[in-house]
């Protein structure tokens, strides 16, 4: 079944500039802001500019140049707040949850980037 996309979630109002939003970086097809009720000392979401309703939608049916830029957006954003464990970050952790059993809340695609503390261990 194609999947429905409600333009009136609160993340398509943050897009159309409608609600406010702390923005860390936007580039050609994506935003990335900080989640207005952080579970981290760093706790951004990063979304899609297109109306794309969770990751498996967005990476069957979004254009290559979209998926490329939200990918490199997450690097970005990791860069951005010092979490990369590379570069002498602490590390982080990307989240994507999606429809009923993944607890989406927004549905609109957005990746969270946590980070500044140990987030546990989350898979076994
Ligand atoms: P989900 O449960 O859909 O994966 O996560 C939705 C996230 O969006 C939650 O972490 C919630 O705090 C965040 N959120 C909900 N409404 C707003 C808002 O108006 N602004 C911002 N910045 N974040 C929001």
């Amino acid at each position: 079944m194609p999947y429905a996309y409600d333009d009136q979630n609160i993340f398509a109002r943050i897009l159309r500039g409608e609600i406010p939003n702390d923005t860390v970086l936007e580039t050609t097809h994506s935003l990335a802001f900080n989640d207005i009720a952080p579970q981290a000392p760093v706790h951004v979401l990063v979304i899609p500019k297109g109306p794309y309703v969770c990751y498996d939608h967005f990476v069957l049916e979004a254009s290559e140049a979209e998926i490329v830029d939200f990918h490199r957006a997450i690097g970005q954003v990791c860069q951005l707040t010092g979490v990369q464990p590379g570069e002498g970050g602490d590390g982080f952790r990307v989240i994507s949850n999606a429809g009923q059993n993944g607890v989406q809340e927004v549905p609109h695609l957005h990746m969270h980037i946590l980070g500044g503390r140990n987030l546990g261990r989350m898979l076994r």
